[in-house]
């Protein structure tokens, strides 16, 4: 039986190789996975008494060619590992620190363009960006800049949509303070972009509702005067 699996493998292709240690090592994980805490140990302490048989008979050059392929490996290892470390830093140390020239929104380094600006097509441009060569956008600004519209970008910072600097008593409303006190309850389709770390964003048409402030206001004077 052995003389034949040897026979057999030194026939068979790299593909069929593959699969066969494959298959070896799925059957390996379910049989693993199947077997108890003693069983286990049992099968782990065969292990080592075969490892340290198989040690126990190598000669010097077997040796010296095992602990080589030990150190090649330990080696390129950790040669991955720091890779991946360096990838993740990388990554973590992305800022979204880029800001759109004209709808000032911060931006990561993969959300920006250099557009190139074209006087005549962007002449709604203000005089402090209309005297520069080049403007950091985002694609969505750099998409409407390159159309054939002849007005400026809805949310470009000259169309004075910035409500400036928001008090600090108003910064400390609650959710239903804020709700109660807003003279306008914008109603939206919001949408969660897709995997697992889908950000939320608006889709489709905002209908904003008039609030009168002071009709809640007086019943909430009547409703407190009933519980007092
Ligand atoms: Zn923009």
């Amino acid at each position: 039986m052995r003389l034949h699996a040897t026979q057999v493998r030194a026939a068979e292709r790299p593909e069929q190789r593959d699969i066969r240690l494959e298959n070896m090592r799925l059957h390996a994980t379910q049989v693993h996975a199947l077997e108890n805490t003693e069983q286990r140990d049992t099968h782990l302490e065969s292990m080592r008494s075969h490892a340290s048989q198989v040690r126990a008979a190598e000669t010097p050059a077997e040796r010296v060619a095992r602990t080589q392929n030990m150190r090649v490996y330990s080696s390129q290892s950790r040669r991955a590992d720091r890779a991946n470390i360096e990838t993740f830093q990388k990554t973590i140390n992305t800022f979204c620190d880029r800001i759109c020239m004209i709808c000032t929104k911060s931006c990561y380094p993969n959300q920006v363009t250099n557009y190139k600006v074209d006087i005549i097509k962007t002449a709604y441009l203000p005089q402090e960006l209309a005297c520069k060569t080049t403007l950091l956008l985002c694609h969505r600004c750099n998409k409407h800049v390159t159309s054939n519209n002849n007005t400026p970008p809805s949310k470009a910072y000259w169309n004075n949509l910035d409500p400036g600097i928001i008090p600090e008593v108003i910064n400390q409303l609650t959710q239903p303070e804020e709700r109660l006190l807003s003279r306008i309850i914008p109603f939206t389709k919001v949408v969660k972009f897709d995997g697992t770390f889908g950000q939320y964003g608006f889709r489709g048409q905002a209908v904003l509702f008039a609030q009168d402030i002071s009709e809640g206001t007086e019943k909430f004077q009547y409703a407190s005067s009933i519980y007092r």
